[in-house]
């Protein structure tokens, strides 16, 4: 019937028997991916609600032009982007309210209902052609597997799939969990506010044609302070794992022989930055981790790099710096 439409406006409920190992949050989860599955329209989360009698959540159809138009991508002269297709993009204005709620008539009961609006009906982003099963388990996976686990289990029921179709399948498939706007650093912003129970994004000023977000998991960073045990802070950092060419820092601490991260940040390209601006831009976040969380340590092991020792000497000028075994 919808094929006939020019628009998509659904608004429909049903009863789905109540399972005490669901609730509400969870049920709202399930749906709006189903939703996804049956659709092929992909949305992104803007707010979750708690009501009295349950929850709701409202979603933006993620291909809608209009939530992206003031973030689009702009890349530095020496920034290459590599494998990142953008998805096509419409005046859709596309929205999803999904709602579970106990009603007090059926106490056994969920109330469910789904309201999803498209004034322009476009394409789907998800268009992978894919046998079903070989999709669903993917989809089964995507928090938990990273593609190269999931290819032999796919390949053994299915020996004409390549490992490619693989890949680009579970990259569309995870991107609803990860990407929330099209340039990657408001992106990564947008992801951390959602999980603001567990990180502090750590404001820093920028420096011109720095690119830098940085972020603490707080409870970690505060419970480290009351830790006597916490003897070495670590950093690193990953090199060529993002299309954009940041480069991702870490710092971690060694509690009790376990390794513990703290901080991240993200930082553009190691090579359009000169060490200077990279050693104040590294500078700028460690200080900002130590003021948040008063954090200190008499072992520091940075990797074997002139921005990250001289970050490390003016951070901590008490600090015995230790080149990691491996360098
Ligand atoms: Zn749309």
């Amino acid at each position: 019937k919808l094929a006939r439409h020019k628009k998509i406006d659904f608004n429909g409920y049903y009863f789905a028997d109540a399972d005490v190992r669901i609730n509400n949050k969870e049920r709202v989860g399930m749906v709006m991916k189903e939703v996804w599955d049956v659709t092929g329209y992909r949305f992104t989360v803007h707010d979750h609600r708690s009501m009295k009698t349950g929850n709701k959540t409202r979603a933006h159809c993620c291909q809608d032009q209009e939530k992206t138009k003031a973030l689009k991508p702009s890349p530095g002269p020496n920034v290459k982007h590599r494998g990142y297709a953008a998805m096509e993009r419409f005046a859709c204005k596309g929205t999803l309210t999904v709602c579970s709620r106990w009603p007090s008539a059926y106490a056994e009961r969920q109330r469910v209902s789904i309201r999803m609006k498209h004034e322009k009906k476009h394409q789907a982003y998800y268009s992978v052609a894919l046998p079903p099963e070989a999709l669903w388990i993917i989809e089964e996976n995507v928090e938990r597997s990273t593609p190269t686990e999931l290819v032999g289990r796919i390949q053994a029921l299915y020996r004409n799939l390549t490992s490619a179709q693989v890949h680009r399948a579970w990259t569309e498939k995870s991107q609803v969990l990860w990407e929330r706007r099209a340039d990657q650093l408001p992106s990564a912003r947008a992801l951390l506010a959602e999980c603001g129970d567990e990180v502090d994004v750590l404001d820093t000023v920028m420096e011109e044609g720095v690119e830098q977000l940085c972020w603490a998991y707080k409870k970690l960073a505060k419970d480290l302070k009351k830790d006597e045990f916490t003897k070495e802070i670590a950093m690193d950092a990953t090199y060529r794992t993002n299309s954009k060419h940041l480069k991702l820092y870490a710092i971690i601490a060694e509690v009790d022989g376990a390794g513990v991260p703290i901080g991240y940040c993200l930082l553009s390209t190691a090579s359009a930055l000169n060490p200077g601006k990279r050693k104040r831009a590294l500078l700028r976040w460690a200080t900002a981790l130590q003021e948040h969380y008063d954090l200190d340590s008499a072992f520091v092991h940075p990797n074997q790099d002139v921005a990250e020792i001289g970050m490390v000497r003016d951070w901590w000028p008490l600090a015995k710096i230790q080149i990691c075994w491996w360098h």
